[in-house]
């Protein structure tokens, strides 16, 4: 699997605006943010592409950190009451562009849908 933008912010090679960091997940600022709250919430394991890559087997606890971790960054960063989006981009048509899962933390905005 090719190195990706996000495993090089992991190891501290490239700078990030980080908002969240534990043993399994990193969250930081998104570069091109789509709302005044905009973050990408990531695990530090570099296999998983996207989710279509997940099992139950092999991720059930990492994913429940990851939404435990979104939940967390939500409150610090006021979105919580007020509402947010958690949005996972899988594949082509989605519009994924970083092989590297990631759910996109969306808030401080009333958000419209359907997407785009
Ligand atoms: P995707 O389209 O793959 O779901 O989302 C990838 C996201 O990563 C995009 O929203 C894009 O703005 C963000 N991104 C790409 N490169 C960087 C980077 O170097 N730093 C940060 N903070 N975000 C990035």
């Amino acid at each position: 699997m090719a190195e990706t933008i996000f495993a090089k912010i992991i190891r501290k090679e490239i700078p990030a605006d980080i908002v969240f960091e534990n043993e399994t997940v990193l969250a930081f600022k998104d570069i091109n943010p789509q709302a005044p709250v905009h973050v990408l919430i990531i695990p530090k394991i570099t296999e998983i592409e996207s989710a279509k890559d997940l099992s139950t087997e092999k991720h059930s606890k990492l994913l429940g950190e990851l939404f435990n971790a979104a939940n967390e960054i939500a409150k610090k960063l006021g979105v919580f009451e007020s509402g947010f989006r958690l949005v996972i981009n899988s594949g082509k048509d989605s519009g994924q562009e970083v092989p590297h899962l990631h759910i996109h933390l969306l808030g401080g905005r009333k958000l419209t849908w359907p997407p785009g």
